[in-house]
């Protein structure tokens, strides 16, 4: 049957399809489902094999004692393991990502956690960019300790020797089993950069005979304006609740890399409990179908109210957005490695938190909220949220002061964004207004 073969169709002729048509198509037969053109949602915990002996064979590619066959994942058996509506989004998330594999998780959490059990052992060290978003923080700084696993980090991802001399710093605790990045970093935007650190790990791995596994956090940007998986980092991981899933209306995750990599993230995921349930699954293949027209659409319009922002007559504001960071060694990384701005990004002023509250009550159109990356535009004070649980000092450090305000630009029109930001600006900052 013809069919068979086009469902996994990603080229025609010489021409390979881009990720945007897949989105559409790849991973699900439609003749497997009485010709519905978008897949059922498989609301089953399991699956009848035709024989015992197909009930064998799917638990020895399941267990690992006998490869999955060429393109697949292996036999259906427990939606726990896996079902095809997770089948389909793996598939095409591999595509944007440019990763061989994917494995999708109930939350982007549960996708950290799956890679963290997966690779640390007790007696290692793990290395991290600081700051992490707030519950990986929580999660490597609190959690990992009590398996006798410690930590290490580094501040400033585009100083190669910076990063060096943290790893063998490190690697007097233990063997550095791992280093875990976010890339743009969550909420001043600052990056890492991955050539850079590649070579800082071909050096440990030269030094100490073993090689510390890379994972950057690429929920910010990805897929759609940085993939890291073919900039040599071995495995990527999203929190889908962000641009992927798109509309703030549900919680996921995923971790993506080559096969053999995710093999124990794969097994984790099932002995823990933690894959994503067959709705939700649902709801993302059908948000990755408009996920690279609602990314762009969010970018062209946060450029242009960062650009408000920058220009805005009330009071000085630094611009803490990919286009607008003036470092010659920032700009080169960002034109590297990524293909474009998040619609993410924060402005500082010189103010109080107080005067920070007075503004974000001012504004209308936006909600005041944590999270980011949906449809609707969001303001937060992460000083007094998101980062409330880093120390002061280090918040200062950091740059996540009083004045710091954070915006996740959404689909609006960019015209009623700025209308209400000038509104706010105005009422709070404005003296010759009253
Ligand atoms: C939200 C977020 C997470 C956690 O993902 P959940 O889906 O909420 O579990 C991790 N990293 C970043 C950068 C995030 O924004």
């Amino acid at each position: 049957m013809a069919n068979d073969t086009n469902y996994k169709k990603d080229k025609i002729g010489n021409h390979a399809l881009k990720p945007e048509t897949m989105m559409m198509s790849y991973g699900y037969n439609p003749q497997f489902s009485e010709g519905s053109v978008k897949p059922p949602v498989f609301l089953t915990s399991t699956f009848a094999y035709q024989t015992p002996e197909e009930g064998e064979e799917s638990f020895h590619i399941m267990a690992g004692r006998k490869p999955a066959p060429e393109g697949n994942v292996g036999g259906l058996i427990y939606s726990r393991f896996n079902h095809p509506n997770v089948e389909i989004i793996e598939d095409r998330l591999s595509l944007f990502e440019g990763s061989e594999s994917s494995v999708i998780c109930s939350s982007g959490m549960g996708a950290i956690s799956a890679i963290l059990l997966a690779y640390l052992r007790p007696g290692d060290v793990i290395v991290q960019s600081a700051p992490l978003y707030g519950g990986t923080e929580t999660l490597i700084r609190k959690f990992l300790p009590q398996f006798n696993i410690q930590t290490g980090e580094f501040h400033n991802g585009l100083d190669e020797a910076g990063m060096l001399s943290a790893l063998r710093e490190a690697g007097n605790k233990g063997r550095v089993a791992m280093v875990f990045i976010e890339s743009p970093a969550n909420p001043t935007n600052s990056l890492v950069d991955f050539a850079a650190l590649n070579r800082v790990l071909d050096v440990i791995e030269r030094e100490t005979g073993h090689r510390p596994l890379s994972v950057c956090d690429n929920t910010l940007m990805g897929p759609v304006f940085q993939q890291v998986v073919p900039h040599g980092i071995d495995m990527a991981m999203y929190s889908l609740t962000k641009y992927v899933g798109g509309h703030s209306d549900l919680v996921a995750g995923a971790v993506c890399g080559s096969r053999d990599m995710l093999k124990a993230v794969r097994a984790t995921r099932g002995a823990l409990g933690l894959n994503l349930d067959p709705h939700t699954s649902w709801m993302i293949s059908r948000s990755l179908e408009t996920l690279s027209i609602r990314m762009q659409r969010a970018a062209d319009s946060g450029r242009k109210v960062a650009q408000w922002i920058a220009d805005n007559p009330y009071i000085k504001a630094t611009i803490l957005h990919p286009d607008f960071i003036e470092n010659d060694a920032y700009q080169s990384v960002y034109k590297r490695q990524c293909l474009g701005p998040s619609s993410t990004f924060s402005f500082v002023l010189d103010i109080s938190k107080a005067d920070a509250f007075r503004f974000i009550n001012n504004l209308s159109i936006f909600k005041s909220a944590v999270s980011l990356g949906g449809t609707e535009s969001l303001v937060c004070h992460p000083g007094s949220t998101t980062h409330s649980g880093v120390a002061p000092d280090m918040r200062a450090k950091f740059g996540v002061t009083d004045g710091l305000i954070r915006l996740s630009i959404g689909l609006e029109h960019p015209d009623d964004l700025i209308v209400d930001l000038d509104n706010a600006f105005k009422i709070t900052f404005d003296s010759t207004s009253d």
